[in-house]
């Protein structure tokens, strides 16, 4: 099989990038180890900054998107029970958040490749990256019990943290940065009414909550716990109560309980890896970074490389431009590290670290009261939560 770029992985960052390559004239096949029922059933991410709705609609993905995702101007933060509005539009000449669920856009994405006809090969098994350094690399792997291959133009790696394209780049190549928090998130989904119009970020001495939402009807709730804690010591009633107590009353009060449609513990992980391209293989979303999800921008960021790259590879067939092939990687990592930076600002703003040191945890308050007590700090908050701009590829 032959085509112009293979892409490992059919999550949100493979699709967005064939979606975008196959709207260009450029072929694309993707390849991914789950099923599609398996990986339209993790539930991940809901908060889509400025730019990714414009990419996601530059797409031609975005009618649902846009009939049924809901624009926040604002959100809150809650400090000792004290609720500060942070105006995200007033504060950034007018740019919004949109609440609309990874799961969804996946399914979007999905829906619009197969409506194209462009291939995914779902369930492939012992994908293996060959030749990245020449001009015809191949990838490899078993589907149905049969070896097959493919040869093509570039490799885009989009196949998360556990994937197989970072690991295909030589170790003496790679520079890992990392930092992994002292603890998890435990989130819980429910078919009830948010607690809140706006979503809330809330400081408390038991620990973090966000308040999030996937829509008028689904609300997506997150506890700061211990690492060590298991998901099935957290009965859905302990989970409320726990919710209640590290709320106001005023919030406590309304808050709609119900039945969790999932429930799970995420350990948070800071983590960038240099250089994101090796050869003809660019690594592009989870395989190249993560980051604690106290921001909302591991999705955003994987469609932030999405941008990057399928405009790069645009000019390479459509203008002959190889030049730009090589300055993805850059192009791609400043935007990552300041993602990653407001990722680490807030969840040092946020969290309670038990592991502080008494002087730490002044500087904590400190930042606090700075941040969220003077226009210019929360117009920093504001500008980085929407997302900063893309850089112009030319
Ligand atoms: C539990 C959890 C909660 C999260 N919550 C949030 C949140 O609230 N807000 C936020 O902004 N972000 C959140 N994130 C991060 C966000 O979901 C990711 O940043 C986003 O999914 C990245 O997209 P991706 O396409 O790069 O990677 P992925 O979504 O991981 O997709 C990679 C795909 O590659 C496939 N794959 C892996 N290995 C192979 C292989 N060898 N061969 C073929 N296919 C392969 C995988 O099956 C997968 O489908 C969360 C992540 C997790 C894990």
């Amino acid at each position: 099989m032959n085509t112009q770029v293979a892409i490992i992985g059919a999550g949100p960052s493979g699709l967005l990038l064939g979606q975008l390559l196959h709207n260009a004239g450029i072929k694309t096949v993707i390849l991914e180890r789950q099923t599609p029922e398996y990986v339209l059933g993790r539930i991940r991410a809901g908060i889509l900054e400025n730019g990714t709705v414009e990419l996601l609609r530059e797409a031609g993905v975005s009618r649902r998107m846009d009939a049924e995702g809901l624009i926040h101007h604002g959100v809150e933060f809650l400090f000792s029970g004290q609720r500060i509005p942070v105006p995200l539009s007033e504060l950034t000449h007018g740019k919004s958040v949109m609440v609309y669920g990874q799961t969804e856009v996946t399914r979007d994405l999905m829906e619009a490749r197969q409506s194209s006809g462009a291939p995914t090969i779902y369930g492939v098994e012992q994908v293996q990256l060959h030749s990245l350094k020449s001009d015809k690399p191949s990838v490899t792997f078993m589907h149905n019990g049969e070896q097959c291959k493919i040869e093509c133009d570039f490799v885009a790696g989009c196949d998360g943290f556990h994937g197989v394209s970072r690991q295909s780049i030589p170790r003496e190549i790679l520079r890992e940065y990392e930092s992994v928090w002292p603890f998890g998130w435990l989130g819980l989904l429910s078919d009830t009414p948010p607690v809140n119009p706006e979503l809330i970020y809330a400081h408390h001495e038991r620990g973090f909550v966000l308040c999030s939402q996937r829509s008028l009807t689904r609300s997506r709730y997150y506890l700061q716990v211990p690492l060590t804690d298991k998901v099935e010591q957290w009965t859905d009633e302990r989970f409320w109560n726990e919710l209640k107590c590290r709320l106001p009353d005023e919030l406590g009060q309304k808050l709609v309980t119900g039945h969790s449609l999932e429930k799970s513990i995420a350990p948070l992980r800071s983590y960038v890896v240099e250089p994101m391209q090796y050869g003809r293989m660019f690594l592009v979303g989870d395989a190249a970074h993560i980051v604690p999800p106290t921001g909302a921008k591991g999705l955003n960021l994987a469609v932030s490389d999405v941008n990057y790259l399928w405009r790069i590879l645009r000019q390479y067939y459509h203008n002959g431009r190889t030049d730009l092939l090589s300055q993805y990687s850059q192009l791609a990592l400043n935007r990552v590290w300041k993602g990653e930076r407001f990722s680490w600002f807030m969840t040092h703003l946020l969290h309670d670290f038990q592991s502080k040191s008494a002087f730490d945890k002044k500087m904590q308050e400190a930042d606090r009261q700075y941040y969220l007590g003077s226009r210019a700090g929360l117009t920093t908050i504001a500008e980085n939560y929407v997302g900063l701009p893309y850089e112009t590829v030319e």
